[in-house]
């Protein structure tokens, strides 16, 4: 099975996609690394615990649980965590290993970032959507009341260990919201992965292994090409925001409630299709591919009660919005995209409309 390598200036490390991964994690830990710290959630240590204890290869580690949720992901949170680090006898030689979903992996970084001015971290994400997006590239953060991943740092993991296997133990809605990741990563930058998204959804829907492994190695692939040619989104990482600032939006009126990030990232991508097309930048025939592709796996579209207006204005309030700036990834053909900043707000409400209802 593959694995990929992420070149950032602040590290150079593997992202491996092998079944049964979790067994060869303690090679993995460099040899001189003092106390390590398992950091995970209750589910996922009940489910996969026992296999990562395996791996570890009786290498003595301290176990934190985190309690998991949105409305955890804060800085009391890694305080808390810290605190125990702490008490159990921490120091500048230890190591974490952050073992779970998009939430944890984000904030188990955040605080290797930030313990002792920074201690290693490797990453091993259980769910669909922190495999082929939250844990790589080195993004960490924590959310404030005033919006969600307001504080955070780049601390680039020693490794990303990818299980493919621990997927299947996913709620099944959570694994169709990490797909539309894999949509994404397709539309922006491979179109085979496009067409495998398209035409295979039985094997994608029944977790069919190979096409399972093809989906996430994929888009692991591209995911460390892009953050490998920039690491603090100046310029090429931008694109992995394809279908976001939409997104985000969505999830900001909802109140982080009523749909999961990777559903409102599928009604994002719609909206930005169909303003794509509408401009003249997208062929109506790739269009409707993309369109068809997310009906495929159910994004959400032609949403009732919301306000194109509030929307619309909710974009401005991103936090990839500079200076009054927002920039819209749009795609120019399946497998390509490109970043618009002078779009008109007509055309913005026009593309929101569409996607919500009569
Ligand atoms: P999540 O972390 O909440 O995980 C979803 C649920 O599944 C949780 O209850 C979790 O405990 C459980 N779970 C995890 N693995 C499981 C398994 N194998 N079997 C059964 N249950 C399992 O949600 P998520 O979608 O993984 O992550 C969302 C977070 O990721 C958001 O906070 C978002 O901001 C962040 N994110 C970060 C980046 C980045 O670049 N850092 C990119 C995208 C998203």
């Amino acid at each position: 099975m593959p694995s990929y390598v992420v070149e950032t200036p602040q590290r150079t490390y593997p992202a491996l996609v092998e079944r049964g991964v979790l067994s060869k994690a303690g090679a993995f830990l460099p040899e001189k690394a003092g106390q390590v710290f398992v950091i995970s959630t209750q589910d996922v240590w009940e489910l996969h615990g026992a296999a990562l204890t395996k791996g570890l290869e009786h290498r003595p580690f301290d176990l934190l649980l985190f309690p998991g949720g949105e409305p955890r992901k804060k800085l009391s949170e890694v305080e808390s965590l810290a605190e125990q680090m702490a008490c159990a006898g921490a120091d500048r030689s230890s190591i974490i290993v952050a073992f779970g979903g998009g939430i944890l992996t984000d904030l188990a970084g955040f605080l290797a970032s930030i313990f002792m001015r920074g201690i290693p971290v490797i990453q091993i994400p259980t769910t669909l959507l922190a495999q082929v997006d939250a844990a790589v590239g080195g993004k960490t953060g924590a959310n404030l009341v005033a919006g969600k991943n307001l504080v955070g740092t780049f601390h680039q993991p020693l490794a990303v260990l990818i299980d493919p296997e621990v997927v299947d133990t996913l709620p099944e809605r959570e694994y169709r919201a990490g797909l539309f990741e894999i949509v994404k990563h397709g539309v922006i930058a491979d179109p085979d992965l496009f067409s495998l998204m398209l035409n295979q959804s039985g094997g994608v829907f029944d977790h069919d292994p190979d096409i399972v492994d093809r989906m996430i190695a994929t888009s692991v692939r591209i995911k460390a090409e892009v953050v490998s040619s920039d690491e603090r989104e100046a310029g090429l990482r931008r694109i992995l925001n394809f279908g976001h600032t939409f997104g985000h939006a969505l999830e900001a009126d909802t109140r982080y409630e009523r749909f999961l990030h990777g559903e409102a990232v599928g009604w994002g991508m719609l909206v930005a299709t169909r303003l794509a097309h509408s401009m003249g930048i997208l062929s109506a025939d790739d269009a409707a591919r993309i369109v068809r592709c997310l009906q495929i796996y159910e994004a959400p579209d032609h949403l009732a009660r919301l306000d194109a207006r509030l929307l619309a204005a909710r974009l401005k309030g991103d936090k990839k919005t500079i200076q009054g700036r927002i920039h819209f990834v749009l795609p120019d053909r399946i497998g390509h995209v490109q970043i618009a900043t002078d779009v008109p707000e007509e055309a913005v409400l026009a593309a929101i409309r569409a996607s919500l209802a009569e």
